[in-house]
Protein backbone atom coordinates (compact mmCIF):
# COMPACT_ATOMS: atom_id res chain seq x y z
CA UNK A 1 0.00 0.00 0.00
CA UNK A 2 0.97 3.61 -0.27
CA UNK A 3 2.71 5.17 2.47
CA UNK A 4 0.08 6.34 5.17
CA UNK A 5 2.71 8.76 6.26
CA UNK A 6 2.13 10.55 2.87
CA UNK A 7 -1.32 11.82 3.58
CA UNK A 8 -1.81 15.64 2.93
CA UNK A 9 -4.79 17.23 4.56
CA UNK A 10 -7.08 19.71 2.51
CA UNK A 11 -9.06 22.67 3.81
CA UNK A 12 -12.72 23.32 2.81
CA UNK A 13 -13.68 24.34 -0.31
CA UNK A 14 -9.56 24.04 -1.79
CA UNK A 15 -8.58 22.28 -4.80
CA UNK A 16 -6.58 19.02 -4.94
CA UNK A 17 -6.49 19.58 -8.55
CA UNK A 18 -7.99 21.32 -11.77
CA UNK A 19 -9.19 19.58 -14.94
CA UNK A 20 -6.46 20.02 -17.67
CA UNK A 21 -3.72 19.10 -15.40
CA UNK A 22 -1.15 16.77 -15.69
CA UNK A 23 -1.33 13.37 -14.01
CA UNK A 24 0.76 12.70 -11.33
CA UNK A 25 -1.46 10.70 -8.06
CA UNK A 26 -4.06 9.27 -7.64
CA UNK A 27 -6.14 9.83 -3.98
CA UNK A 28 -7.86 7.77 -1.69
CA UNK A 29 -10.02 9.85 1.03
CA UNK A 30 -9.38 8.66 4.56
CA UNK A 31 -11.61 11.16 5.89
CA UNK A 32 -13.89 14.24 4.62
CA UNK A 33 -15.65 14.45 1.35
CA UNK A 34 -14.61 15.27 -2.22
CA UNK A 35 -16.67 16.55 -5.00
CA UNK A 36 -15.57 15.97 -8.85
CA UNK A 37 -16.34 18.54 -11.15
CA UNK A 38 -16.42 18.46 -15.22
CA UNK A 39 -16.50 21.55 -17.72
CA UNK A 40 -18.47 23.26 -14.65
CA UNK A 41 -20.69 20.83 -13.72
CA UNK A 42 -20.29 18.35 -10.50
CA UNK A 43 -20.80 15.06 -11.35
CA UNK A 44 -20.49 13.21 -8.32
CA UNK A 45 -19.94 13.57 -4.21
CA UNK A 46 -17.22 10.99 -3.03
CA UNK A 47 -16.21 9.70 1.06
CA UNK A 48 -13.83 7.89 2.72
CA UNK A 49 -12.39 4.49 1.35
CA UNK A 50 -13.25 5.66 -2.47
CA UNK A 51 -10.53 6.50 -4.74
CA UNK A 52 -10.46 9.16 -7.51
CA UNK A 53 -8.31 10.42 -10.20
CA UNK A 54 -6.70 6.82 -10.83
CA UNK A 55 -8.25 7.05 -14.78
CA UNK A 56 -5.97 9.84 -15.61
CA UNK A 57 -2.97 8.09 -13.87
CA UNK A 58 -2.91 4.42 -15.70
CA UNK A 59 -3.70 6.05 -18.80
CA UNK A 60 -1.18 8.89 -18.35
CA UNK A 61 -3.64 12.06 -20.09
CA UNK A 62 -4.80 15.18 -18.54
CA UNK A 63 -7.02 15.25 -15.70
CA UNK A 64 -10.39 15.01 -17.29
CA UNK A 65 -12.08 16.30 -14.19
CA UNK A 66 -11.48 18.67 -11.19
CA UNK A 67 -11.54 17.73 -7.83
CA UNK A 68 -12.37 19.95 -4.60
CA UNK A 69 -12.08 19.17 -0.97
CA UNK A 70 -16.08 19.63 0.16
CA UNK A 71 -14.97 20.00 3.92
CA UNK A 72 -12.21 19.20 5.47
CA UNK A 73 -10.64 16.07 3.89
CA UNK A 74 -7.47 13.89 4.19
CA UNK A 75 -6.24 12.37 1.48
CA UNK A 76 -4.07 9.74 0.78
CA UNK A 77 -2.16 10.38 -2.56
CA UNK A 78 -0.83 6.96 -4.71
CA UNK A 79 1.97 7.81 -6.74
CA UNK A 80 2.12 6.84 -10.88
CA UNK A 81 5.35 4.35 -9.90
CA UNK A 82 2.97 2.60 -7.65
CA UNK A 83 0.47 2.26 -10.11
CA UNK A 84 2.52 1.86 -12.92
CA UNK A 85 4.47 -1.25 -11.00
CA UNK A 86 1.76 -3.15 -10.13
CA UNK A 87 0.35 -2.51 -14.14
CA UNK A 88 3.29 -4.21 -15.11
CA UNK A 89 2.71 -7.42 -12.99
CA UNK A 90 -1.14 -7.59 -14.14
CA UNK A 91 -2.02 -10.60 -16.46
CA UNK A 92 -1.36 -8.80 -20.02
CA UNK A 93 -4.74 -9.28 -21.10
CA UNK A 94 -6.43 -7.48 -18.11
CA UNK A 95 -3.83 -4.71 -19.41
CA UNK A 96 -5.08 -4.44 -22.32
CA UNK A 97 -8.69 -4.53 -21.70
CA UNK A 98 -8.92 -1.98 -19.19
CA UNK A 99 -6.78 0.34 -21.17
CA UNK A 100 -10.09 -0.10 -23.80
CA UNK A 101 -12.68 -0.17 -20.76
CA UNK A 102 -10.65 3.56 -19.98
CA UNK A 103 -10.72 4.34 -23.80
CA UNK A 104 -14.54 3.81 -24.00
CA UNK A 105 -15.03 5.62 -20.65
CA UNK A 106 -12.67 8.66 -21.76
CA UNK A 107 -14.92 8.97 -25.36
CA UNK A 108 -18.09 9.12 -23.22
CA UNK A 109 -16.86 12.22 -21.24
CA UNK A 110 -15.64 15.69 -22.88
CA UNK A 111 -12.39 15.96 -23.12
CA UNK A 112 -10.10 18.07 -20.77
CA UNK A 113 -7.04 19.07 -23.29
CA UNK A 114 -9.20 21.39 -25.23
CA UNK A 115 -10.94 18.88 -27.28
CA UNK A 116 -14.20 20.07 -28.61
CA UNK A 117 -14.49 18.34 -32.09
CA UNK A 118 -14.86 14.60 -33.69
CA UNK A 119 -11.25 13.62 -33.30
CA UNK A 120 -8.85 13.49 -30.11
CA UNK A 121 -5.21 14.05 -30.42
CA UNK A 122 -4.63 11.29 -28.79
CA UNK A 123 -7.24 8.40 -28.97
CA UNK A 124 -7.36 5.36 -26.53
CA UNK A 125 -7.44 2.28 -28.28
CA UNK A 126 -10.75 1.26 -30.18
CA UNK A 127 -12.41 -2.49 -30.28
CA UNK A 128 -10.57 -2.82 -33.25
CA UNK A 129 -7.35 -2.03 -32.60
CA UNK A 130 -7.46 -4.24 -29.50
CA UNK A 131 -8.62 -7.13 -32.29
CA UNK A 132 -5.36 -6.25 -34.45
CA UNK A 133 -3.23 -6.42 -31.37
CA UNK A 134 -4.68 -9.69 -30.25
CA UNK A 135 -4.57 -11.39 -33.41
CA UNK A 136 -0.81 -9.80 -34.10
CA UNK A 137 -0.02 -11.22 -30.24
CA UNK A 138 -0.91 -14.87 -31.45
CA UNK A 139 1.02 -14.75 -34.57
CA UNK A 140 3.75 -13.34 -32.60
CA UNK A 141 3.29 -15.93 -30.13
CA UNK A 142 3.87 -18.54 -32.76
CA UNK A 143 6.75 -16.89 -34.68
CA UNK A 144 8.37 -17.15 -31.33
CA UNK A 145 7.64 -20.97 -31.04
CA UNK A 146 8.54 -21.57 -34.39
CA UNK A 147 11.76 -19.40 -34.55
CA UNK A 148 10.48 -17.51 -37.16
CA UNK A 149 11.77 -14.27 -35.55
CA UNK A 150 15.23 -12.44 -37.36
CA UNK A 151 17.70 -10.77 -35.67
CA UNK A 152 19.80 -8.31 -38.06
CA UNK A 153 22.89 -6.30 -36.67
CA UNK A 154 24.54 -3.08 -36.99
CA UNK A 155 28.06 -2.42 -37.06
CA UNK A 156 29.37 0.26 -34.02
CA UNK A 157 32.49 1.78 -35.43
CA UNK A 158 34.92 3.85 -33.73
CA UNK A 159 35.38 7.95 -34.22
CA UNK A 160 37.65 8.58 -36.57
CA UNK A 161 38.73 5.86 -37.73
CA UNK A 162 35.80 4.19 -38.27
CA UNK A 163 37.17 0.82 -36.53
CA UNK A 164 34.40 -2.02 -35.87
CA UNK A 165 33.82 -2.27 -31.92
CA UNK A 166 30.67 -3.65 -32.05
CA UNK A 167 26.98 -4.68 -32.86
CA UNK A 168 23.18 -3.56 -32.19
CA UNK A 169 21.06 -6.19 -32.23
CA UNK A 170 17.29 -5.40 -33.83
CA UNK A 171 14.22 -7.83 -34.12
CA UNK A 172 12.95 -8.48 -37.36
CA UNK A 173 9.29 -10.22 -38.20
CA UNK A 174 8.06 -11.14 -41.69
CA UNK A 175 4.81 -11.57 -40.53
CA UNK A 176 3.15 -14.25 -42.89
CA UNK A 177 0.28 -13.28 -44.77
CA UNK A 178 1.50 -9.42 -43.99
CA UNK A 179 5.20 -9.26 -44.76
CA UNK A 180 7.64 -7.07 -42.55
CA UNK A 181 6.33 -5.53 -39.38
CA UNK A 182 8.38 -2.66 -38.03
CA UNK A 183 10.16 -3.23 -34.94
CA UNK A 184 8.19 -0.70 -32.92
CA UNK A 185 4.87 -2.09 -33.90
CA UNK A 186 5.69 -6.17 -32.69
CA UNK A 187 8.16 -4.67 -30.10
CA UNK A 188 5.03 -2.16 -28.80
CA UNK A 189 2.48 -5.41 -28.98
CA UNK A 190 5.07 -7.65 -27.29
CA UNK A 191 5.18 -5.38 -24.04
CA UNK A 192 1.77 -4.87 -23.84
CA UNK A 193 1.03 -8.77 -23.92
CA UNK A 194 3.86 -10.24 -21.78
CA UNK A 195 5.51 -12.16 -25.14
CA UNK A 196 8.43 -9.00 -24.65
CA UNK A 197 9.61 -11.19 -21.96
CA UNK A 198 9.98 -14.71 -24.37
CA UNK A 199 11.18 -12.26 -27.34
CA UNK A 200 13.79 -11.04 -25.16
CA UNK A 201 15.44 -14.29 -24.16
CA UNK A 202 15.18 -15.15 -27.48
CA UNK A 203 17.13 -12.16 -28.79
CA UNK A 204 19.59 -12.57 -25.90
CA UNK A 205 20.71 -15.94 -27.00
CA UNK A 206 20.51 -15.29 -30.49
CA UNK A 207 22.72 -12.27 -30.46
CA UNK A 208 25.19 -13.89 -27.76
CA UNK A 209 25.56 -17.15 -30.20
CA UNK A 210 25.70 -14.63 -33.28
CA UNK A 211 28.30 -12.67 -31.54
CA UNK A 212 30.94 -15.45 -30.95
CA UNK A 213 30.57 -16.55 -34.17
CA UNK A 214 31.35 -12.80 -35.26
CA UNK A 215 34.17 -12.61 -32.87
CA UNK A 216 36.07 -16.02 -34.39
CA UNK A 217 35.26 -14.31 -37.93
CA UNK A 218 36.86 -10.53 -37.14
CA UNK A 219 40.01 -13.06 -36.20
CA UNK A 220 39.94 -14.64 -39.08
CA UNK A 221 39.70 -11.51 -41.46
CA UNK A 222 41.65 -8.84 -39.47
CA UNK A 223 43.66 -10.78 -37.91
CA UNK A 224 43.09 -9.42 -34.31
CA UNK A 225 41.71 -10.63 -31.09
CA UNK A 226 40.05 -7.66 -29.74
CA UNK A 227 36.96 -8.31 -28.16
CA UNK A 228 33.65 -7.26 -29.68
CA UNK A 229 30.77 -5.79 -27.87
CA UNK A 230 26.77 -7.21 -28.85
CA UNK A 231 24.25 -4.42 -27.68
CA UNK A 232 20.83 -5.56 -26.98
CA UNK A 233 17.82 -3.42 -26.82
CA UNK A 234 15.91 -3.95 -23.38
CA UNK A 235 12.22 -3.37 -22.73
CA UNK A 236 10.46 -2.50 -19.20
CA UNK A 237 9.00 -5.85 -18.61
CA UNK A 238 12.46 -7.41 -18.72
CA UNK A 239 13.99 -4.85 -15.98
CA UNK A 240 10.97 -5.23 -13.65
CA UNK A 241 9.52 -8.23 -14.17
CA UNK A 242 10.76 -10.60 -10.51
CA UNK A 243 13.79 -12.42 -11.40
CA UNK A 244 14.02 -11.74 -15.21
CA UNK A 245 17.32 -9.86 -14.91
CA UNK A 246 19.01 -12.68 -13.39
CA UNK A 247 17.16 -15.21 -15.82
CA UNK A 248 19.16 -13.04 -18.18
CA UNK A 249 22.13 -13.40 -16.76
CA UNK A 250 22.03 -16.77 -16.79
CA UNK A 251 20.98 -17.28 -20.36
CA UNK A 252 24.11 -15.32 -21.04
CA UNK A 253 26.26 -17.48 -18.76
CA UNK A 254 24.74 -20.72 -21.01
CA UNK A 255 26.22 -18.97 -24.41
CA UNK A 256 29.75 -18.71 -23.09
CA UNK A 257 29.77 -14.97 -23.57
CA UNK A 258 31.26 -13.13 -21.45
CA UNK A 259 28.69 -10.74 -19.76
CA UNK A 260 31.33 -7.75 -20.36
CA UNK A 261 30.72 -8.18 -23.69
CA UNK A 262 27.17 -7.59 -23.64
CA UNK A 263 25.64 -3.90 -23.35
CA UNK A 264 21.91 -3.44 -22.92
CA UNK A 265 20.02 -0.40 -24.61
CA UNK A 266 17.50 1.12 -21.98
CA UNK A 267 15.39 4.47 -22.50
CA UNK A 268 15.30 6.97 -20.44
CA UNK A 269 11.42 6.88 -19.91
CA UNK A 270 11.81 3.11 -19.11
CA UNK A 271 14.54 3.76 -16.17
CA UNK A 272 12.18 6.85 -14.51
CA UNK A 273 8.73 3.64 -14.82
CA UNK A 274 10.24 3.01 -11.33
CA UNK A 275 13.47 4.39 -10.44
CA UNK A 276 14.13 2.21 -7.28
CA UNK A 277 13.37 -0.94 -8.81
CA UNK A 278 15.22 -0.31 -12.16
CA UNK A 279 18.09 0.83 -10.07
CA UNK A 280 17.94 -2.66 -8.16
CA UNK A 281 18.09 -4.64 -11.63
CA UNK A 282 20.79 -2.85 -13.20
CA UNK A 283 22.66 -3.16 -10.17
CA UNK A 284 22.63 -6.86 -10.83
CA UNK A 285 23.42 -6.11 -14.40
CA UNK A 286 26.53 -4.51 -13.53
CA UNK A 287 27.87 -6.75 -11.07
CA UNK A 288 27.46 -9.27 -13.29
CA UNK A 289 30.13 -7.06 -15.44
CA UNK A 290 27.14 -5.80 -18.19
CA UNK A 291 27.32 -2.25 -19.12
CA UNK A 292 24.48 -0.14 -19.79
CA UNK A 293 23.76 2.62 -22.35
CA UNK A 294 21.23 4.87 -22.66
CA UNK A 295 18.85 4.64 -25.65
CA UNK A 296 17.13 7.98 -27.72
CA UNK A 297 19.07 9.71 -25.28
CA UNK A 298 17.86 13.28 -25.05
CA UNK A 299 13.72 12.09 -26.02
CA UNK A 300 12.57 10.48 -23.25
CA UNK A 301 12.66 12.22 -20.25
CA UNK A 302 13.11 15.85 -19.24
CA UNK A 303 15.67 15.70 -15.72
CA UNK A 304 18.88 14.88 -15.86
CA UNK A 305 18.87 13.59 -12.28
CA UNK A 306 18.69 9.81 -13.19
CA UNK A 307 22.47 9.78 -15.09
CA UNK A 308 23.61 10.76 -11.03
CA UNK A 309 21.65 8.18 -9.89
CA UNK A 310 22.43 4.74 -12.00
CA UNK A 311 25.82 3.86 -13.19
CA UNK A 312 25.60 3.89 -16.59
CA UNK A 313 28.44 3.22 -19.45
CA UNK A 314 27.25 4.92 -22.48
CA UNK A 315 25.01 7.65 -23.95
CA UNK A 316 23.74 7.02 -27.34
CA UNK A 317 22.59 10.39 -28.94
CA UNK A 318 19.65 10.20 -30.60
CA UNK A 319 19.18 10.24 -34.52
CA UNK A 320 17.12 13.34 -33.95
CA UNK A 321 20.01 15.54 -32.84
CA UNK A 322 22.50 13.76 -35.10
CA UNK A 323 20.23 14.89 -38.42
CA UNK A 324 20.27 18.81 -38.42
CA UNK A 325 24.23 18.13 -38.28
CA UNK A 326 26.79 19.89 -38.93
CA UNK A 327 25.04 23.13 -39.49
CA UNK A 328 26.11 25.90 -37.24
CA UNK A 329 22.75 26.30 -35.73
CA UNK A 330 20.89 24.69 -32.22
CA UNK A 331 21.31 21.64 -33.36
CA UNK A 332 25.05 21.63 -33.45
CA UNK A 333 25.48 23.36 -29.59
CA UNK A 334 22.96 20.51 -28.61
CA UNK A 335 24.96 17.74 -29.74
CA UNK A 336 28.37 19.25 -28.47
CA UNK A 337 26.01 20.08 -24.59
CA UNK A 338 25.47 16.26 -25.05
CA UNK A 339 28.96 15.30 -25.41
CA UNK A 340 30.69 17.35 -23.04
CA UNK A 341 28.21 16.07 -20.55
CA UNK A 342 29.19 11.95 -21.14
CA UNK A 343 32.52 13.51 -21.04
CA UNK A 344 32.11 15.07 -17.47
CA UNK A 345 30.08 11.96 -16.23
CA UNK A 346 32.75 9.58 -17.79
CA UNK A 347 30.12 7.92 -19.79
CA UNK A 348 31.20 7.28 -24.00
CA UNK A 349 29.24 8.04 -26.37
CA UNK A 350 27.04 6.43 -29.72
CA UNK A 351 26.23 9.05 -32.44
CA UNK A 352 22.87 6.76 -33.92
CA UNK A 353 21.25 7.53 -37.25
CA UNK A 354 24.68 9.03 -39.03
CA UNK A 355 23.67 9.07 -42.86
CA UNK A 356 26.02 11.32 -44.01
CA UNK A 357 30.07 11.52 -44.13
CA UNK A 358 29.71 15.44 -43.20
CA UNK A 359 27.39 14.49 -39.99
CA UNK A 360 30.07 11.65 -39.23
CA UNK A 361 33.11 14.27 -39.93
CA UNK A 362 31.58 16.92 -37.92
CA UNK A 363 30.87 14.24 -34.74
CA UNK A 364 34.78 12.78 -35.01
CA UNK A 365 35.59 16.65 -34.77
CA UNK A 366 33.48 17.29 -31.94
CA UNK A 367 35.31 13.96 -30.26
CA UNK A 368 32.43 11.59 -29.95
CA UNK A 369 33.72 8.21 -29.50
CA UNK A 370 31.32 5.74 -31.91
CA UNK A 371 28.84 5.97 -34.35
CA UNK A 372 26.44 3.69 -36.07
CA UNK A 373 24.00 4.68 -39.13
CA UNK A 374 23.19 3.83 -42.63
CA UNK A 375 26.13 5.08 -43.23
CA UNK A 376 28.69 2.66 -42.03
CA UNK A 377 25.67 0.13 -42.59
CA UNK A 378 22.29 -0.63 -42.33
CA UNK A 379 21.11 -3.63 -39.91
CA UNK A 380 21.65 -6.92 -41.67
CA UNK A 381 21.36 -10.67 -41.62
CA UNK A 382 24.49 -12.13 -39.96
CA UNK A 383 25.63 -13.77 -43.19
CA UNK A 384 25.75 -10.51 -44.75
CA UNK A 385 27.66 -8.80 -41.64
CA UNK A 386 30.39 -11.44 -42.05
CA UNK A 387 30.83 -10.07 -45.49
CA UNK A 388 30.68 -6.97 -44.65
CA UNK A 389 33.38 -7.40 -42.21
CA UNK A 390 35.76 -8.59 -44.59
CA UNK A 391 37.31 -6.21 -46.33
CA UNK A 392 37.94 -7.19 -49.30
CA UNK A 393 34.24 -8.42 -50.19
CA UNK A 394 32.36 -6.08 -52.76
CA UNK A 395 29.85 -3.84 -51.02
CA UNK A 396 26.81 -1.70 -51.43
CA UNK A 397 27.21 1.37 -52.17
CA UNK A 398 26.26 2.93 -48.83
CA UNK A 399 28.76 0.74 -47.49
CA UNK A 400 31.79 1.60 -49.39
CA UNK A 401 32.03 4.66 -47.78
CA UNK A 402 33.58 4.11 -44.16
CA UNK A 403 35.64 0.48 -43.65
CA UNK A 404 35.64 -1.19 -41.10
CA UNK A 405 39.21 -1.63 -39.38
P1 LIG B 1 16.69 1.69 -31.45
O1 LIG B 1 17.13 0.74 -30.40
O2 LIG B 1 16.95 3.14 -31.21
O3 LIG B 1 17.39 1.19 -32.79
C1 LIG B 1 17.86 2.03 -33.78
C2 LIG B 1 16.89 2.13 -34.92
O4 LIG B 1 17.34 3.10 -35.85
C3 LIG B 1 16.75 0.83 -35.71
O5 LIG B 1 15.42 0.77 -36.19
C4 LIG B 1 17.72 1.06 -36.87
O6 LIG B 1 17.41 0.29 -38.00
C5 LIG B 1 17.49 2.52 -37.12
N1 LIG B 1 18.64 3.16 -37.75
C6 LIG B 1 19.93 2.87 -37.60
N2 LIG B 1 20.71 3.69 -38.32
C7 LIG B 1 19.87 4.54 -38.96
C8 LIG B 1 20.06 5.64 -39.88
O7 LIG B 1 21.16 6.00 -40.25
N3 LIG B 1 18.92 6.28 -40.30
C9 LIG B 1 17.68 5.90 -39.91
N4 LIG B 1 16.65 6.57 -40.40
N5 LIG B 1 17.47 4.88 -39.04
C10 LIG B 1 18.55 4.21 -38.58
P2 LIG B 1 14.56 -0.54 -36.10
O8 LIG B 1 15.38 -1.75 -36.34
O9 LIG B 1 13.35 -0.30 -36.94
O10 LIG B 1 14.16 -0.57 -34.56
C11 LIG B 1 13.37 0.43 -34.03
C12 LIG B 1 13.26 0.29 -32.55
O11 LIG B 1 12.60 -0.93 -32.21
C13 LIG B 1 14.60 0.22 -31.85
O12 LIG B 1 15.11 1.51 -31.72
C14 LIG B 1 14.20 -0.42 -30.54
O13 LIG B 1 13.63 0.54 -29.70
C15 LIG B 1 13.10 -1.37 -30.98
N6 LIG B 1 13.69 -2.71 -31.13
C16 LIG B 1 14.25 -3.32 -32.21
N7 LIG B 1 14.66 -4.55 -31.90
C17 LIG B 1 14.37 -4.75 -30.59
C18 LIG B 1 14.55 -5.86 -29.66
O14 LIG B 1 15.12 -6.90 -29.99
N8 LIG B 1 14.08 -5.67 -28.38
C19 LIG B 1 13.48 -4.51 -27.99
N9 LIG B 1 13.07 -4.40 -26.72
N10 LIG B 1 13.33 -3.46 -28.82
C20 LIG B 1 13.75 -3.59 -30.09
MG1 LIG C 1 18.78 0.60 -29.38
MG1 LIG D 1 18.12 4.31 -30.40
Amino acid sequence: MPDPADEKSYAPGSMVFRQGDPTDHAYMINSGRVEIVANGIAISVLGPGEIFGEMALIDGRPRSASARALEESVLLPISREFMSTRMQKADPLMRLLLKQVLSRLRDQQPAADGWTGEKRATPGLTQQQVAVELNMATDLRSALSHDALELHFQPIVTLPHNRLVGFEALARWDRPGVGFVPPPHFVGVAEETGLIVPLGRWVLVRACQALKRMQRRRRRVAGDDEALFMSVNMSAHQLYTDGEVQQLLDIVGSTGVSPKRLKLEITESVLMDDPSLAERAIMILRDAGVRIAIDDFGTGYSSLSYLNRFPLDTLKVDRSFVAPLPGDGAGLRIVKAILSLARELGLTTIAEGVEEIDQLTCLAKLNCDYAQGFLISRPLPETEMHEWMTPLAPRRPQQRRAVPG
